[in-house]
Protein backbone atom coordinates (compact mmCIF):
# COMPACT_ATOMS: atom_id res chain seq x y z
CA UNK A 1 0.00 0.00 0.00
CA UNK A 2 1.33 3.45 -0.83
CA UNK A 3 1.74 6.51 1.72
CA UNK A 4 -0.65 7.99 -0.98
CA UNK A 5 -3.51 5.13 -0.89
CA UNK A 6 -2.83 5.39 3.11
CA UNK A 7 -3.86 8.78 3.68
CA UNK A 8 -7.52 8.49 3.10
CA UNK A 9 -10.55 9.43 4.50
CA UNK A 10 -10.85 6.97 6.98
CA UNK A 11 -7.13 7.50 8.55
CA UNK A 12 -7.72 10.96 8.57
CA UNK A 13 -9.01 13.02 11.28
CA UNK A 14 -9.75 16.57 10.71
CA UNK A 15 -11.28 18.65 7.77
CA UNK A 16 -7.89 20.18 8.22
CA UNK A 17 -6.15 17.53 7.39
CA UNK A 18 -8.11 16.28 4.64
CA UNK A 19 -7.71 20.00 3.09
CA UNK A 20 -3.81 19.72 3.56
CA UNK A 21 -3.86 16.24 1.39
CA UNK A 22 -5.20 17.88 -1.48
CA UNK A 23 -3.55 21.14 -1.23
CA UNK A 24 -0.31 19.64 -1.19
CA UNK A 25 -1.80 18.30 -4.92
CA UNK A 26 -2.92 21.06 -5.77
CA UNK A 27 -0.21 24.29 -4.53
CA UNK A 28 3.36 24.32 -4.19
CA UNK A 29 4.15 22.49 -0.56
CA UNK A 30 0.24 23.26 0.00
CA UNK A 31 0.63 27.15 0.66
CA UNK A 32 0.20 30.26 -0.71
CA UNK A 33 3.02 32.14 0.97
CA UNK A 34 5.80 29.82 2.67
CA UNK A 35 5.40 30.30 6.05
CA UNK A 36 2.24 29.01 6.31
CA UNK A 37 3.43 25.81 5.90
CA UNK A 38 4.71 25.11 9.48
CA UNK A 39 7.51 24.08 7.61
CA UNK A 40 9.61 25.71 10.49
CA UNK A 41 7.73 23.97 13.78
CA UNK A 42 6.75 20.59 12.08
CA UNK A 43 3.36 19.23 11.66
CA UNK A 44 0.33 20.29 9.29
CA UNK A 45 -1.31 23.00 9.53
CA UNK A 46 -4.79 24.23 10.61
CA UNK A 47 -7.18 25.35 8.03
CA UNK A 48 -9.41 28.58 8.78
CA UNK A 49 -13.12 28.91 7.70
CA UNK A 50 -13.36 32.30 9.32
CA UNK A 51 -11.72 35.30 11.85
CA UNK A 52 -13.67 37.87 13.93
CA UNK A 53 -12.06 40.36 16.58
CA UNK A 54 -9.00 38.60 17.99
CA UNK A 55 -10.32 35.34 17.19
CA UNK A 56 -9.49 32.85 14.63
CA UNK A 57 -11.70 29.75 13.64
CA UNK A 58 -11.69 26.47 11.93
CA UNK A 59 -12.75 24.39 9.24
CA UNK A 60 -13.15 22.03 12.09
CA UNK A 61 -14.81 24.40 14.75
CA UNK A 62 -12.07 24.89 16.52
CA UNK A 63 -11.48 28.75 18.16
CA UNK A 64 -8.13 30.21 18.48
CA UNK A 65 -6.98 33.56 20.13
CA UNK A 66 -5.34 34.97 17.33
CA UNK A 67 -1.34 36.39 17.55
CA UNK A 68 -0.64 36.98 13.71
CA UNK A 69 -3.52 38.94 12.53
CA UNK A 70 -2.91 38.41 8.84
CA UNK A 71 0.62 38.98 9.13
CA UNK A 72 0.19 42.82 10.48
CA UNK A 73 -2.61 44.21 9.04
CA UNK A 74 -5.46 43.34 11.27
CA UNK A 75 -4.82 46.31 14.04
CA UNK A 76 -8.16 46.55 14.35
CA UNK A 77 -8.63 42.88 14.31
CA UNK A 78 -10.49 40.52 11.89
CA UNK A 79 -14.06 41.60 10.53
CA UNK A 80 -13.94 45.15 11.77
CA UNK A 81 -17.18 46.19 11.42
CA UNK A 82 -16.27 50.34 9.88
CA UNK A 83 -14.01 48.75 7.94
CA UNK A 84 -16.50 45.50 6.62
CA UNK A 85 -19.00 48.78 6.04
CA UNK A 86 -16.80 50.44 4.03
CA UNK A 87 -16.10 47.47 1.41
CA UNK A 88 -19.21 46.77 0.89
CA UNK A 89 -20.12 50.13 -0.06
CA UNK A 90 -17.17 49.98 -2.35
CA UNK A 91 -18.43 46.91 -3.37
CA UNK A 92 -20.99 47.65 -4.47
CA UNK A 93 -20.28 50.54 -6.76
CA UNK A 94 -18.02 48.49 -8.87
CA UNK A 95 -14.63 47.40 -7.79
CA UNK A 96 -11.83 48.95 -10.03
CA UNK A 97 -11.58 51.63 -12.92
CA UNK A 98 -8.76 52.13 -13.85
CA UNK A 99 -9.08 55.73 -13.82
CA UNK A 100 -8.55 58.25 -10.75
CA UNK A 101 -10.68 58.37 -8.43
CA UNK A 102 -11.73 60.84 -5.01
CA UNK A 103 -10.84 57.93 -2.87
CA UNK A 104 -7.24 58.00 -4.07
CA UNK A 105 -6.97 61.78 -3.13
CA UNK A 106 -8.17 61.12 0.12
CA UNK A 107 -6.19 57.84 1.21
CA UNK A 108 -2.81 59.84 -0.22
CA UNK A 109 -4.11 63.40 1.92
CA UNK A 110 -4.47 60.84 5.08
CA UNK A 111 -1.46 59.34 4.80
CA UNK A 112 0.30 62.21 4.18
CA UNK A 113 -1.30 64.36 7.65
CA UNK A 114 -0.33 60.60 9.43
CA UNK A 115 3.45 60.49 7.82
CA UNK A 116 4.05 64.14 6.94
CA UNK A 117 7.14 62.98 5.12
CA UNK A 118 5.14 61.38 2.19
CA UNK A 119 4.63 64.44 0.92
CA UNK A 120 3.47 62.59 -2.12
CA UNK A 121 2.79 58.35 -2.31
CA UNK A 122 2.05 55.94 -5.35
CA UNK A 123 -0.02 53.36 -4.14
CA UNK A 124 1.04 49.71 -5.24
CA UNK A 125 -0.86 46.43 -4.11
CA UNK A 126 1.97 44.56 -2.06
CA UNK A 127 4.97 45.41 0.67
CA UNK A 128 7.57 43.50 -2.21
CA UNK A 129 6.32 46.03 -5.01
CA UNK A 130 6.61 48.76 -2.27
CA UNK A 131 10.32 48.36 -2.05
CA UNK A 132 11.21 47.54 -5.14
CA UNK A 133 9.78 50.18 -6.69
CA UNK A 134 11.67 52.74 -3.76
CA UNK A 135 15.27 51.21 -4.47
CA UNK A 136 14.61 51.80 -8.15
CA UNK A 137 13.44 55.46 -7.42
CA UNK A 138 16.46 55.57 -5.18
CA UNK A 139 18.60 54.64 -7.65
CA UNK A 140 16.94 57.13 -10.48
CA UNK A 141 17.17 59.74 -8.33
CA UNK A 142 20.86 59.10 -7.19
CA UNK A 143 22.11 58.19 -10.55
CA UNK A 144 23.91 55.31 -8.41
CA UNK A 145 23.61 51.30 -8.27
CA UNK A 146 24.22 49.78 -4.59
CA UNK A 147 22.44 49.35 -2.06
CA UNK A 148 22.97 48.34 1.69
CA UNK A 149 20.42 46.19 3.15
CA UNK A 150 20.73 44.44 7.13
CA UNK A 151 21.16 40.62 7.48
CA UNK A 152 17.97 39.52 9.05
CA UNK A 153 15.73 42.14 7.54
CA UNK A 154 12.97 40.95 4.64
CA UNK A 155 11.85 43.31 2.27
CA UNK A 156 9.63 41.17 0.24
CA UNK A 157 10.43 38.88 -2.75
CA UNK A 158 12.28 41.04 -5.61
CA UNK A 159 14.94 39.67 -6.71
CA UNK A 160 17.71 42.32 -5.76
CA UNK A 161 16.51 42.17 -2.00
CA UNK A 162 16.33 38.31 -1.52
CA UNK A 163 19.80 38.46 0.01
CA UNK A 164 21.06 37.76 3.53
CA UNK A 165 24.04 38.86 3.98
CA UNK A 166 26.80 37.01 6.18
CA UNK A 167 26.86 38.18 9.76
CA UNK A 168 28.78 41.41 10.84
CA UNK A 169 31.07 40.87 7.62
CA UNK A 170 31.14 43.74 5.17
CA UNK A 171 29.97 41.25 1.65
CA UNK A 172 28.91 41.73 -1.38
CA UNK A 173 25.45 39.79 -1.80
CA UNK A 174 24.88 36.71 -2.83
CA UNK A 175 21.21 35.29 -3.92
CA UNK A 176 19.51 33.61 -1.68
CA UNK A 177 17.25 31.52 -4.02
CA UNK A 178 17.71 29.70 -7.23
CA UNK A 179 16.45 31.70 -10.43
CA UNK A 180 17.96 35.15 -8.77
CA UNK A 181 20.82 35.62 -11.27
CA UNK A 182 23.98 37.08 -9.37
CA UNK A 183 24.49 39.56 -11.68
CA UNK A 184 20.98 41.15 -10.06
CA UNK A 185 22.66 41.24 -6.10
CA UNK A 186 25.91 42.12 -6.89
CA UNK A 187 25.10 45.95 -5.74
CA UNK A 188 23.31 44.44 -2.86
CA UNK A 189 25.76 45.01 -0.24
CA UNK A 190 25.18 43.36 3.61
CA UNK A 191 25.62 45.01 6.92
CA UNK A 192 24.04 44.28 10.72
CA UNK A 193 21.57 46.18 12.29
CA UNK A 194 22.31 47.96 15.00
CA UNK A 195 26.32 48.04 14.09
CA UNK A 196 26.92 51.36 12.97
CA UNK A 197 30.90 50.23 12.08
CA UNK A 198 29.64 47.35 9.18
CA UNK A 199 27.71 50.15 7.60
CA UNK A 200 30.87 52.62 8.48
CA UNK A 201 32.82 50.41 6.49
CA UNK A 202 30.59 49.76 3.14
CA UNK A 203 30.53 53.26 3.20
CA UNK A 204 34.19 53.88 3.39
CA UNK A 205 34.65 51.25 0.23
CA UNK A 206 31.76 52.38 -1.79
CA UNK A 207 30.21 55.20 -0.78
CA UNK A 208 30.47 57.57 -4.23
CA UNK A 209 28.42 54.48 -5.38
CA UNK A 210 25.55 53.92 -2.88
CA UNK A 211 22.49 54.70 -4.01
CA UNK A 212 20.45 53.74 -0.31
CA UNK A 213 20.29 51.78 2.94
CA UNK A 214 17.09 50.40 3.03
CA UNK A 215 16.05 49.11 7.07
CA UNK A 216 13.23 48.02 8.68
CA UNK A 217 13.26 50.31 11.58
CA UNK A 218 12.32 48.22 13.93
CA UNK A 219 13.21 44.71 12.62
CA UNK A 220 10.39 42.00 12.88
CA UNK A 221 11.53 39.10 10.09
CA UNK A 222 14.17 38.27 12.59
CA UNK A 223 11.65 38.04 15.37
CA UNK A 224 11.24 41.52 16.97
CA UNK A 225 14.06 43.89 17.33
CA UNK A 226 14.15 47.50 18.84
CA UNK A 227 16.98 49.76 17.13
CA UNK A 228 19.36 50.56 19.48
CA UNK A 229 19.72 54.05 21.25
CA UNK A 230 20.71 56.25 18.20
CA UNK A 231 21.29 53.79 15.58
CA UNK A 232 18.85 54.95 13.02
CA UNK A 233 20.30 59.11 13.48
CA UNK A 234 22.32 57.51 12.88
CA UNK A 235 21.73 55.82 9.87
CA UNK A 236 20.24 59.27 8.78
CA UNK A 237 23.40 61.20 8.92
CA UNK A 238 25.68 58.75 6.94
CA UNK A 239 23.20 58.71 4.15
CA UNK A 240 22.51 62.45 3.79
CA UNK A 241 26.75 62.96 4.11
CA UNK A 242 27.21 60.57 1.71
CA UNK A 243 24.73 61.95 -0.86
CA UNK A 244 22.61 58.31 0.02
CA UNK A 245 19.26 57.78 0.38
CA UNK A 246 17.07 56.64 3.53
CA UNK A 247 14.45 53.90 2.90
CA UNK A 248 12.59 52.97 6.01
CA UNK A 249 10.74 50.33 5.32
CA UNK A 250 7.83 50.37 7.59
CA UNK A 251 5.37 47.51 5.45
CA UNK A 252 5.46 46.34 9.25
CA UNK A 253 5.81 48.46 11.46
CA UNK A 254 3.84 51.59 9.67
CA UNK A 255 0.68 52.79 12.07
CA UNK A 256 1.56 49.27 14.20
CA UNK A 257 4.43 50.69 16.50
CA UNK A 258 2.87 54.33 16.66
CA UNK A 259 0.34 56.18 14.70
CA UNK A 260 3.00 57.80 12.43
CA UNK A 261 5.15 54.35 12.77
CA UNK A 262 8.69 53.96 13.41
CA UNK A 263 9.67 57.20 12.17
CA UNK A 264 7.30 59.32 14.44
CA UNK A 265 7.84 57.13 17.51
CA UNK A 266 12.13 57.28 16.93
CA UNK A 267 11.80 61.16 15.16
CA UNK A 268 13.74 60.41 12.25
CA UNK A 269 12.66 60.88 8.58
CA UNK A 270 13.80 58.51 6.12
CA UNK A 271 13.91 59.71 2.73
CA UNK A 272 11.57 57.30 1.15
CA UNK A 273 9.18 55.27 3.32
CA UNK A 274 7.60 51.73 2.35
CA UNK A 275 4.23 50.86 3.82
CA UNK A 276 1.31 47.50 3.30
CA UNK A 277 -0.31 45.63 5.34
CA UNK A 278 -2.37 47.76 7.74
CA UNK A 279 -2.48 50.97 5.06
CA UNK A 280 -4.46 48.34 3.25
CA UNK A 281 -6.92 47.68 6.43
CA UNK A 282 -6.54 43.30 5.32
CA UNK A 283 -6.88 43.91 1.27
CA UNK A 284 -3.95 43.53 -0.96
CA UNK A 285 -2.15 46.97 -0.98
CA UNK A 286 1.26 49.06 -0.58
CA UNK A 287 2.77 52.54 -1.13
CA UNK A 288 5.74 54.16 -1.22
CA UNK A 289 6.22 58.01 -0.76
CA UNK A 290 8.96 60.65 0.57
CA UNK A 291 9.48 64.35 -0.56
CA UNK A 292 8.41 65.51 -3.18
CA UNK A 293 11.41 66.50 -5.33
CA UNK A 294 12.13 62.57 -5.06
CA UNK A 295 8.94 61.37 -6.00
CA UNK A 296 8.80 63.76 -8.91
CA UNK A 297 11.23 60.94 -10.68
CA UNK A 298 8.28 59.05 -10.53
CA UNK A 299 5.98 58.03 -14.32
CA UNK A 300 4.68 59.65 -15.29
CA UNK A 301 5.26 63.13 -13.31
CA UNK A 302 9.26 61.69 -14.15
CA UNK A 303 11.26 59.18 -15.95
CA UNK A 304 11.27 56.70 -13.36
CA UNK A 305 9.23 53.42 -14.64
CA UNK A 306 6.07 52.12 -12.77
CA UNK A 307 2.67 51.53 -12.73
CA UNK A 308 0.03 48.83 -12.03
CA UNK A 309 -3.42 47.80 -13.09
CA UNK A 310 -5.17 47.47 -10.10
CA UNK A 311 -2.85 50.03 -8.34
CA UNK A 312 -5.42 52.27 -6.03
CA UNK A 313 -8.59 50.26 -6.47
CA UNK A 314 -11.91 51.07 -4.80
CA UNK A 315 -11.37 47.97 -2.36
CA UNK A 316 -7.82 48.99 -1.10
CA UNK A 317 -8.91 52.60 -0.84
CA UNK A 318 -11.67 51.93 1.47
CA UNK A 319 -10.45 49.53 3.86
CA UNK A 320 -7.61 51.82 3.91
CA UNK A 321 -9.35 54.81 4.61
CA UNK A 322 -11.34 53.37 7.21
CA UNK A 323 -8.76 51.55 8.89
CA UNK A 324 -6.58 54.98 9.04
CA UNK A 325 -9.49 56.69 10.37
CA UNK A 326 -10.16 54.09 12.90
CA UNK A 327 -6.71 54.73 14.21
CA UNK A 328 -6.51 58.32 15.03
CA UNK A 329 -9.19 57.97 17.75
CA UNK A 330 -7.59 59.08 20.79
CA UNK A 331 -6.11 56.43 23.17
CA UNK A 332 -6.12 53.98 20.24
CA UNK A 333 -2.15 53.16 20.82
CA UNK A 334 -2.18 53.53 25.03
CA UNK A 335 -4.51 50.90 24.80
CA UNK A 336 -2.20 48.91 22.15
CA UNK A 337 0.61 49.47 24.62
CA UNK A 338 -0.89 48.79 27.92
CA UNK A 339 -2.17 45.13 26.15
CA UNK A 340 1.63 44.94 24.61
CA UNK A 341 2.82 44.97 28.40
CA UNK A 342 0.43 43.54 29.68
CA UNK A 343 1.16 39.91 27.54
CA UNK A 344 5.15 40.79 27.60
CA UNK A 345 5.18 40.60 31.61
CA UNK A 346 2.86 37.65 31.80
CA UNK A 347 4.49 36.15 29.45
CA UNK A 348 7.47 36.72 31.29
CA UNK A 349 6.38 35.94 34.96
CA UNK A 350 5.07 32.21 33.05
CA UNK A 351 8.63 31.50 31.78
CA UNK A 352 10.47 32.66 34.94
CA UNK A 353 8.14 30.38 37.08
CA UNK A 354 8.57 27.14 34.39
CA UNK A 355 12.17 27.63 35.36
CA UNK A 356 12.62 28.33 31.44
CA UNK A 357 14.68 30.75 29.55
CA UNK A 358 13.61 33.25 27.15
CA UNK A 359 14.37 36.84 25.97
CA UNK A 360 11.40 38.62 25.33
CA UNK A 361 11.42 41.95 22.84
CA UNK A 362 8.40 44.30 22.40
CA UNK A 363 7.52 47.49 20.53
CA UNK A 364 3.97 48.23 21.11
CA UNK A 365 2.20 45.87 19.64
CA UNK A 366 4.68 43.61 18.47
CA UNK A 367 6.39 41.02 20.69
CA UNK A 368 8.91 38.10 20.23
CA UNK A 369 9.42 35.35 22.71
CA UNK A 370 12.87 34.26 21.74
CA UNK A 371 13.90 30.85 23.17
CA UNK A 372 17.79 32.25 24.40
CA UNK A 373 19.25 34.39 27.34
CA UNK A 374 19.66 37.03 24.81
CA UNK A 375 19.73 40.25 24.12
CA UNK A 376 19.05 40.07 20.61
CA UNK A 377 19.42 42.44 19.18
CA UNK A 378 20.68 41.57 15.54
CA UNK A 379 20.18 38.62 13.50
CA UNK A 380 23.47 36.59 14.90
CA UNK A 381 21.83 37.10 17.92
CA UNK A 382 18.75 36.12 17.14
CA UNK A 383 19.77 32.64 15.35
CA UNK A 384 20.61 31.24 18.52
CA UNK A 385 17.39 30.85 19.70
CA UNK A 386 16.37 27.43 19.98
CA UNK A 387 14.44 26.59 17.52
CA UNK A 388 13.06 22.77 18.67
CA UNK A 389 12.43 24.27 22.26
CA UNK A 390 9.89 27.00 20.14
CA UNK A 391 8.61 24.27 18.34
CA UNK A 392 6.95 22.68 20.73
CA UNK A 393 6.07 25.88 22.62
CA UNK A 394 3.79 26.85 19.36
CA UNK A 395 2.34 23.38 19.10
CA UNK A 396 1.61 22.94 22.89
CA UNK A 397 -0.02 26.59 22.36
CA UNK A 398 -1.75 25.68 19.53
CA UNK A 399 -3.75 22.64 20.87
CA UNK A 400 -4.88 25.42 23.76
CA UNK A 401 -6.03 27.35 21.30
CA UNK A 402 -4.05 30.01 20.75
CA UNK A 403 -2.48 30.79 17.41
CA UNK A 404 1.06 32.08 17.24
CA UNK A 405 3.46 33.31 14.16
CA UNK A 406 4.46 29.42 13.57
CA UNK A 407 8.15 30.30 13.29
CA UNK A 408 10.69 31.63 16.20
CA UNK A 409 11.81 34.43 13.70
CA UNK A 410 8.55 36.40 13.52
CA UNK A 411 6.81 38.98 15.56
CA UNK A 412 3.11 38.19 17.08
CA UNK A 413 0.87 40.86 16.33
CA UNK A 414 -1.90 42.20 19.13
CA UNK A 415 -5.03 44.14 17.81
CA UNK A 416 -7.17 46.58 19.56
CA UNK A 417 -9.71 43.78 19.41
CA UNK A 418 -7.63 41.32 22.07
CA UNK A 419 -9.08 41.78 25.72
CA UNK A 420 -7.43 41.85 28.54
CA UNK A 421 -9.21 38.81 29.42
CA UNK A 422 -7.74 37.07 25.89
CA UNK A 423 -4.00 38.43 27.47
CA UNK A 424 -4.44 36.89 30.54
CA UNK A 425 -5.75 33.23 29.37
CA UNK A 426 -2.63 33.62 26.68
CA UNK A 427 0.01 33.89 29.62
CA UNK A 428 -1.94 30.91 31.37
CA UNK A 429 -1.69 28.21 28.91
CA UNK A 430 1.85 29.58 28.55
CA UNK A 431 2.77 29.07 31.89
CA UNK A 432 1.21 25.38 31.22
CA UNK A 433 3.33 25.11 27.70
CA UNK A 434 6.26 26.49 29.59
CA UNK A 435 5.81 23.92 32.47
CA UNK A 436 5.23 21.26 29.86
CA UNK A 437 8.65 22.03 27.65
CA UNK A 438 10.53 22.68 30.94
CA UNK A 439 9.57 18.86 31.76
CA UNK A 440 10.97 17.21 28.80
CA UNK A 441 13.98 19.25 28.50
N1 LIG B 1 8.71 44.45 4.00
C1 LIG B 1 8.48 43.97 5.23
C2 LIG B 1 9.13 44.62 6.40
C3 LIG B 1 7.63 42.88 5.40
O1 LIG B 1 7.43 42.40 6.65
C4 LIG B 1 7.02 42.30 4.28
C5 LIG B 1 6.08 41.11 4.40
N2 LIG B 1 6.07 40.43 5.56
C6 LIG B 1 7.28 42.84 3.02
C7 LIG B 1 8.12 43.91 2.92
C8 LIG B 1 6.65 42.27 1.79
O2 LIG B 1 5.29 42.56 1.77
P1 LIG B 1 4.28 41.66 0.90
O3 LIG B 1 4.25 40.32 1.52
O4 LIG B 1 2.98 42.43 0.97
O5 LIG B 1 4.82 41.64 -0.50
Amino acid sequence: MTWGMMMNETTLTSRSELLWRDATQLIPGGVNSPVRAFRAVGGTPVFFERATGPYLFDVDGRRYVDYIGAWGPMILGHANPAVREALHRAVDGGTVFGAPTSAEVDLARLIHEIMPGLEQVRLVNSGTEATMSALRLARAHTGRDRIIKFSGCYHGHADLLLVQAGSGVATLGLPDSPGVPAGVTANTLGATFNNPDSVRQMFDQYGTSIAAVIVEPVVGNSGTIAPADGFLQFLRDITRAHGALLVFDEVMTGFRVALGGAQARYGVTPDITCLGKIVGGGVPVGAYGGAATIMQQVAPAGPMYQAGTLSGNCLATAAGIATLQALRQPGFYEHLEALGARLEAGLLKAARVAGVTVCINRVGSMLTVFFTDGPVTDWPSADRSNRTAFGQFFHDMLSRGFYLPPAQFEAWFISASHTAADIDATCEAAADAFAELKRFT
